[in-house]
C-alpha cells in the first residue's frame, strides 16, 4: 500500500514567470500511465506548462494516416515548437512511417542527446562512475535511406555527409558541455576507412574544438572508442559522433549505465524540440500501473531546460534521485539487496512529488545554468570560399557477369572504348583493385567500378558523354557514375584499394 496519497499536492511549489505552452502526447503502451505521472510530478514542481494534448501513434494510423500524425497534431507541435512524447508502438504492415523518423526529418532535430548516468548503488551497474552524455547527429549519415539495387547481387547505401550538418551537431555538443560544466568532448568515426565522409566530420570537430579552448578534445576511431566506453566509461564526458554510429552508441552507453529504462533523451532543432524517453512503449505490461515513469520524467526535466526553467528541473530531478536513494523503485528495478518499497506508477510519482524539495544525500545535488545556446550553434558559418572544381575523371559502374568474371577480359574490352578523351586507370570489386595486375584470390561480384581518368591536354566538355555512348553502344550495362573532381587540387574522390 502506499503511505502517500497520489499526487498530493507540495507546499511552496517554485512558481512560474510565465506559463509556456507545450504540446504533450501521452503515446501507446504504458505512454498514458508513465504520462500522467510525469505530468503530476512537473504540476506539482511549479513548472508553469499550459499543456496542449495531441495524439499521435496507433489511435491516428487506424483512423488511416500513415505517418500517425494528424493535421492537428503537426499545427500543435509547431505552434508551440516543443513536444513531450510517449512512446509510439511501431506499427506493423507496409506503408505505415515511424512517427519519430517523421518527426526527426520534418522538424529538422539535428541533434539527440541522451544522458548516461549511473545510479550506483541504488541501480546496478558494473560502472559506478559512468556519467556521459552522447550527442547523436540526426539527419545525415546512411540515415537519408537512399538505397538501390544495381546488379543481381549488389545493393547500395548512400552515406551522405555535409559541412553544415557536422558544424551544427559539434558545435551543439561544444555548447552542451559548456552550458553543463563538463570538460572534455570526444569524437568518435571511422575516418581511417571513409576518409572523406568520416574524414569530414573529424576535420570540422578538430576546427570547432580550437574555438573552444577552456574544453578538453580528443578523438577516437569508432571500434575502439567504443570498446573503451564499454570498459572504462569514465574516462569520457560528452561523446559525438554521426547518425550510424551514434544510434548503436547511445543503447550500449545506456545499457552499460543500467539505466535503459531511466533515461530520457532531447532531439533539437532550429525552432522545434522533442523530449522522449529512449524506452519503447512495453505492451507486455501495459495497463497494469506497474510501468517506470523514470525516462519520460528525466525527458521532461531536459524539456524544463531547455525552456529556461533551470530551477523547476532541478527540483525534479532532485527529488527523483532522492526518491530511488530512499529505495522507493518500481518493479524493473526492483532489487532486495538496494529497494525499501516496490511501488506502482502512480505511487512512485506520489514519492518524487512528496520529496519535491529535496535533495539526495549520497550524491551531488544536481544543478542547472542553462541550456545550450542555439544562436551559438545555429548562426550561419561565415560564407565559404567556393573551392576550385576541376573534373579529372569519371568512375563508371558497370553490371558485367561475363568471361567467369575474369577482370582482365573486362580491362581488354574496356581499353580500347576509353580513348581519345579518358585511360582506364583501374577496375576494382567491391573497392578492391582487381585490373591491371589483380590477384586471382580476390573474389568479384558483378559489379564493376571502372576508373577513367582524363587525358592531358583533352577537354572535359562532353567527354563523359562520348564514352558512356561509347559503352552502350557496345552491350555494356552502365548502372551509375561518378564524376572525379579535384578541389583547389585535393582529390575529392577516394583512392581504390591497392591503386
Ligand atoms: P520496450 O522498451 O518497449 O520494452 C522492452 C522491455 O523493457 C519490456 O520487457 C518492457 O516491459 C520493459 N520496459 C520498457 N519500458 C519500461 C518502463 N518504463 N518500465 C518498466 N519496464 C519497461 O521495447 P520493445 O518491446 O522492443 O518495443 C515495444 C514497442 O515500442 C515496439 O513497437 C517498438 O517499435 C516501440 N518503440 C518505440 C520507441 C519510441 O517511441 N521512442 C522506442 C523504442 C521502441
Amino acid at each position: 500500500m502506499a503511505t502517500a496519497p497520489a499526487f498530493a499536492p507540495v507546499d511552496a511549489p517554485v512558481a512560474p514567470r510565465t506559463a509556456h505552452t507545450v504540446a504533450v502526447a501521452a503515446g501507446d503502451g504504458i505512454g498514458p500511465e508513465i504520462m500522467d505521472a510525469t505530468l503530476a510530478v512537473l504540476r506539482e514542481a511549479g513548472a508553469g506548462l499550459d499543456v496542449v494534448p495531441v495524439e499521435v501513434g496507433e489511435r491516428v494510423y487506424r483512423r488511416g494516416v500513415s505517418s500517425g500524425i494528424d493535421r492537428e497534431a503537426w499545427d500543435a507541435i509547431t505552434g508551440t515548437g516543443v513536444l513531450l512524447k510517449g512512446p509510439i508502438t511501431t506499427p506493423q504492415g507496409k506503408g505505415y512511417k515511424s512517427v519519430n523518423v517523421t518527426l526527426r526529418k520534418t522538424l529538422g532535430l539535428f541533434a539527440n542527446v541522451r544522458p548516461c548516468v549511473a545510479l550506483h548503488p541504488h541501480v546496478r551497474t558494473k560502472h559506478p562512475e559512468m556519467d556521459v552524455v552522447i550527442v547523436r547527429e540526426n539527419e545525415e549519415d546512411t540515415y537519408a535511406g537512399i538505397e538501390h539495387r544495381q546488379t543481381d547481387e549488389v545493393v547500395q547505401c548512400l552515406k551522405l555527409v555535409t559541412r553544415p550538418g557536422c558544424e551544427r551537431i559539434v558545435r551543439y555538443a561544444f555548447e552542451h558541455a559548456r552550458a553543463n560544466g563538463r570538460k572534455k568532448v570526444s569524437c568518435f568515426t571511422k575516418d581511417n576507412i571513409m576518409k572523406l565522409t568520416d574524414g569530414l566530420f573529424h576535420r570540422v570537430f578538430d576546427e570547432v574544438a580550437a574555438e573552444y579552448p577552456d574544453l578538453r578534445s580528443e578523438h577516437l576511431i569508432v571500434d575502439i572508442g567504443t570498446a573503451r566506453l564499454a570498459d572504462d566509461p569514465g574516462r569520457f564526458d560528452v561523446i559525438v559522433t554521426p547518425n550510424l554510429y551514434g544510434d548503436i552508441l547511445s543503447d550500449v552507453a545506456a545499457q552499460i549505465a543500467g539505466s535503459v529504462g531511466l533515461a530520457g533523451s532531447a532531439n533539437v532543432g532550429n525552432g522545434c524540440a522533442l523530449f522522449e524517453a529512449i524506452h519503447g512503449s512495453a505492451p507486455d505490461i501495459a495497463g497494469q500501473g506497474i510501468a517506470n515513469p523514470s525516462g519520460l520524467l528525466m525527458s521532461a526535466v531536459m524539456m524544463l531546460v531547455h525552456l529556461g526553467r533551470t530551477e523547476q528541473a532541478a527540483r525534479v530531478h532532485n527529488a527523483w534521485l532522492r526518491t530511488l536513494e530512499e529505495g522507493i523503485h518500481t518493479a524493473d528495478i526492483h532489487d532486495p539487496a538496494t529497494s525499501r518499497r516496490r511501488v506502482g506508477t502512480r505511487d512512485f510519482a506520489a514519492a518524487v512529488i512528496a520529496r519535491l524539495g529535496r535533495v539526495p544525500e549520497t550524491r551531488p545535488a544536481v544543478a542547472y545554468a542553462a541550456a545550450p545556446r542555439l544562436d551559438a550553434v545555429l548562426a550561419p558559418p561565415a560564407a565559404a570560399r567556393r573551392a576550385l572544381k576541376q573534373f579529372v575523371g569519371i568512375d563508371v559502374f558497370l553490371h558485367w557477369d561475363e568471361a567467369n568474371r575474369d577482370p582482365r577480359a573486362l580491362g581488354a574490352a574496356l581499353e580500347p572504348l576509353s580513348g581519345p578523351e579518358f585511360a582506364l586507370k583501374m577496375i576494382t570489386n567491391r573497392g578492391v583493385k582487381v585490373y591491371p595486375e589483380g590477384l586471382p584470390q580476390t573474389f568479384c561480384t558483378d559489379h564493376w567500378r571502372c576508373r577513367f581518368v582524363l587525358r592531358d591536354g583533352q577537354r572535359a566538355t562532353g567527354a563523359p558523354l562520348r564514352l558512356l555512348t561509347r559503352l552502350a553502344e557496345h552491350g555494356h550495362d552502365v548502372v551509375k557514375t561518378e564524376n572525379l573532381y579535384r578541389f583547389d587540387g585535393e582529390p575529392g574522390y577516394s583512392m581504390g584499394q591497392g591503386e
